[in-house]
């Protein structure tokens, strides 16, 4: 019995001061409420906590206080539940919808709503990247202390502020991070970073899970990680947000404000930089000096691209702040300067958690004024802006212009059916396919994000993409208007609903436009049910209801005959897949056609049905792999094996027609596995390459196609010559020399080949394209096989040198085909799939995928 009560005094001391490190100062405690490690049963920073465990504890916290609720704003795509815990005094609790009520008047234009008693807003956002995982458990710190703790600062806080706790951004990614360090984890603890438990295998958990880094996402809104927080965010509208992050081990802390060089936003208020960032940056100063903790500001970093989670609420009134971490990854590693600790990562971030906390409550009218300008300036901007408004549409493809409009909803940006016919740029935006956004709107900022396009930057080395021009990406044909447009109907989520598609019974033929978003998923649908499907690879014109129709390339010929099924199971299945996609569905009575091919003619062709694997893992990118697979997943509803590259020598290669490599390394793969893909695609298949797979492909002889290569030295008399002109420059500006010519993300124009297959349901031939390579591809020796080659004028949107643009860019191909005996191969200098966001593009991947056996490059 003795024994036992002092081996608990003994844990009880222990759990004391591991607790001290990170809760001296901040006391005295409500004993009633459990600390993180009284509730887990070990100190925080010991070990990594699960998402499961964080909820049950944030769960518990609002259970035993009232000064504490929790809701759940989403679910990750594993059924992981994402959360929100609200903090405030009992009071602003129970009048939580109240206070909402009034601080949203904050974000009306114009509106003179006193807020002088309101508290300030405060949305302490942790782990949006999974595998930097010391935010997390900072925010149970931080609820524990912010809850249960009688402090009067904390008192202060609780009265002042509502404070809302988002402990895990991506739950999925972070529970495979997290299992992976508690599975490695030593006693004692291995500091080596040589050692498993650092070094975490392919994906790894940064990122979700489609393995896409949700701090992009939040303008591109795709997931529903993001997608539910943006619509959480926009009942909200925080004053502040926080972004915590992990940089390398060797390193130390960074917070606001971002690189001094002013690569901004351009459309950002210059005071969210200055005033309120300086202002911020005073408080983390003073904390982390207090704990002696170094940091650095302003070197790196940037908040250009408007869809992080620091730079977003930059563009919704509100303050986001960006915070980096040198990473333990793992519970102790060596670093040059001694070893850094899990524990000593989580006490950096709550200490600036809570310096956010003390910074806003502090400058809550600050925040509340600046708030204000900012939607005002919305207004006043948009008047004083030659844009009344914007009219964009495509006449072909309703689903892909639902998916746009569905982002425009997303960020609450206000748009309109036409209600007359818009001429501009050449071109007739009709009601019914076309839209309007007017520019007066409380979101001006996000309307321009959407549709305005830069050619000058303020700086040229980007921590990520230079161009986000949104409708761009979806291949929207869309014109600025001087005098604004005609509204019609609001348009709501109500109008991106499923319609009710009429399907009349054939007994001849299915018809199905090749030009929708959709049609490959019907496709698809058809094929896996068992269904005989043909692509017309010419166009023609029938009668269909009493009319006569054109239809263009690839549509999609269903007979009634030639079926393995029945003429009413055929009917049903043709029906409930229009249903489910929402594409529209002929019935022919006849074969013979007006102009152009007949059903049965031979560019009609039996399509073979896509069996296809992806080889994923080491050296792959798993970022590319995760667009493709999320692509299939979720817009076509068809499978693809997904082959470990550790798993190469035991592939059934019999079993499969199509293979998609994307950017990779492939080092793993000697001469014998070349030869091994180049026989499989001679005797018949298809390789679908991506941008370093084009380039690895090339390299290694797969394909007899050449790069456009940077100009190699020449002769020792030219070298002296050479070695003449050879300019020195600063030490210093090396990395920003060096950054300048790497092609960050940016888009150019293309010409595509309406006629070849991979060009298939594109009506125009010039597209947008997104680059964010230094693959150079040129175009094919024969006539027949660049698909798509950039035009005399490429630029649409972003940073490119002018070396790059005017050597590499415009003389290469964007998208070329090349014959191997009865096979070919599918090179893409671009990504079609860039971040699951291109629709525009998606289609000539899927053109790859649906129609690539059935490609021949002729030669004459
Ligand atoms: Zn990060």
């Amino acid at each position: 019995m003795k024994i036992v009560i002092s081996i608990f005094l003994l844990l009880a001391t222990f759990q004391l001061q591991a607790q001290d490190y990170f809760l001296q100062d901040k006391g005295p405690f409500d004993p009633d409420i459990p600390s993180p490690e009284a509730f887990f049963g070990y100190p925080v920073g010991s070990h990594h906590t699960r998402h499961d465990q964080i909820i049950a504890y944030l769960t518990k916290l609002a259970e035993v206080s009232e000064r504490a609720e929790i809701i759940q704003y989403g679910k990750s795509y594993e059924h992981r539940p994402l959360v929100m815990l609200n903090i405030s005094n009992p009071d602003h609790l129970e009048n939580l919808a109240e206070l909402q009520k009034k601080h949203l008047l904050a974000t009306v234009p114009g509106s003179n709503a006193d807020v002088s008693e309101l508290p300030v807003f405060i949305n302490l956002g942790y782990n949006v990247h999974g595998n930097e995982p010391s935010s997390s458990e900072a925010a149970l710190l931080s609820a524990y202390i912010l809850v249960a703790s009688e402090h009067a600062d904390i008192q202060k806080y609780r009265s002042d502020a509502v404070i809302m706790i988002d402990p895990t951004i991506n739950p999925d990614g972070r529970d495979r991070h997290t299992q992976w360090a508690n599975m490695f984890k030593g006693d004692p603890l291995v500091a080596d970073p040589a050692d498993a438990e650092h070094n975490e295998r392919w994906p790894g958990g940064r990122t979700n899970h489609y393995w896409f880094d949700l701090n992009r996402d939040w303008l591109l809104g795709i997931h529903p990680e993001s997608r539910g927080k943006l619509n959480w965010y926009h009942e909200w509208y925080p004053n502040v947000v926080t972004d915590f992050h992990e940089m390398g081990t060797n390193s130390t802390y960074f917070f606001e404000p971002m690189k001094a060089n002013a690569s901004k936003d351009p459309i950002m208020p210059a005071e969210n930089y200055t005033t309120l960032n300086d202002k911020f940056a005073e408080y983390y100063v003073e904390a982390l000096d207090d704990i002696g903790s170094f940091y650095f500001t302003k070197e790196v970093f940037d908040g250009t691209y408007p869809g992080y989670g620091s730079s977003y609420p930059d563009l919704q009134g509100g303050l986001g702040i960006l915070f980096e971490q040198a990473s333990s990854r793992g519970h102790v590693q060596e670093t040059p300067t001694g070893k850094i600790t899990f524990a000593f990562t989580i006490r950096n971030q709550l200490t600036s958690s809570l310096a956010t906390v003390k910074a806003a409550v502090e400058n809550k009218d600050l925040l509340y004024d600046y708030q204000k300008r900012f939607f005002k300036s919305a207004i006043s901007n948009a008047e004083k802006s030659n844009v009344e408004g914007y009219v964009f549409g495509d006449d072909y493809d309703e689903n892909r212009t639902k998916a746009f409009i569905d982002k425009l909803l997303l960020h609450r940006i206000k748009l309109y059916e036409l209600e007359e016919s818009v001429k501009a740029k050449g071109k007739t935006f009709s009601p019914g396919n076309a839209y309007y956004v007017p520019t007066k709107q409380p979101q001006y900022r996000m309307v321009q994000t959407m549709f305005e396009t830069y050619e000058e930057y303020t700086d040229s080395v980007f921590y990520d993409a230079s161009a986000w021009s949104l409708v761009n990406f979806y291949n929207l044909e869309y014109a600025p208007l001087k005098k604004g447009a005609k509204k019609g109907k609001e348009v709501t989520r109500e109008d991106l609903k499923l319609k009710n598609i009429e399907v009349k019974k054939s007994n001849y033929a299915y018809l199905v436009d090749w030009n929708d978003y959709n049609s490959p998923a019907l496709l698809w649908r058809l094929q896996n049910a068992g269904a005989n499907v043909l692509s017309a690879f010419k166009p023609f014109s029938l009668p269909v209801e009493g009319k006569q129709k054109d239809f263009g390339y690839g549509t999609l010929v269903t007979p009634v005959s030639q079926q393995h099924i029945s003429g009413d199971s055929l009917y049903s299945l043709v029906k409930d897949a229009a249903n489910e996609y929402s594409v529209e569905v002929s019935s022919a009575t006849t074969g013979y056609s007006k102009s152009g091919v007949d059903l049965g003619s031979r560019y009609i062709n039996t399509l073979d049905k896509p069996e296809a694997f992806m080889l994923i893992e080491d050296g792959v990118s798993s970022y590319e792999a995760g667009e493709v697979w999320h692509l299939l997943d979720t817009r076509v509803d068809m499978p693809i094996s997904k082959i470990p590259m550790r798993n190469f020598e035991n592939i059934n290669w019999e079993r499969y027609n199509t293979m998609v490599m994307v950017s990779g390394s492939y080092k793993q793969l000697d001469s014998t596995d070349h030869e091994k893909i180049k026989n499989w695609v001679s005797s018949g298949n298809t390789l679908i390459t991506i941008r370093n797979a084009s380039e690895w492909a090339i390299k290694n002889k797969i394909v007899k196609e050449k790069l456009i290569e940077k100009e190699k030295d020449k002769e020792s008399d030219e070298q002296i010559d050479k070695a003449k002109q050879i300019e020195r420059k600063p030490y210093v500006e090396a990395s920003e020399n060096i950054g300048k010519q790497s092609v960050g993300g940016a888009i150019f124009e293309v010409d595509l080949d309406l006629t070849h297959p991979l060009a298939f349901g594109y009506q125009r031939e010039k597209l947008p394209v997104y680059r964010n390579s230094s693959v150079w591809i040129a175009p094919s020796e024969n006539p027949y096989a660049t698909v798509a080659k950039y035009t005399a004028d490429p630029h649409i949107d972003g940073f490119i040198t002018d070396k790059n643009l005017n050597e590499f860019l415009k003389p290469s191909a964007s998208l070329i085909v090349s014959k191997v005996g009865k096979g070919r191969v599918v090179l893409f200098a671009d990504n079609p799939n860039f971040r699951g966001s291109w629709y525009g593009t998606n289609r000539l991947f899927l053109n790859a995928l649906f129609l690539g056996q059935h490609i021949d490059v002729p030669s004459e």
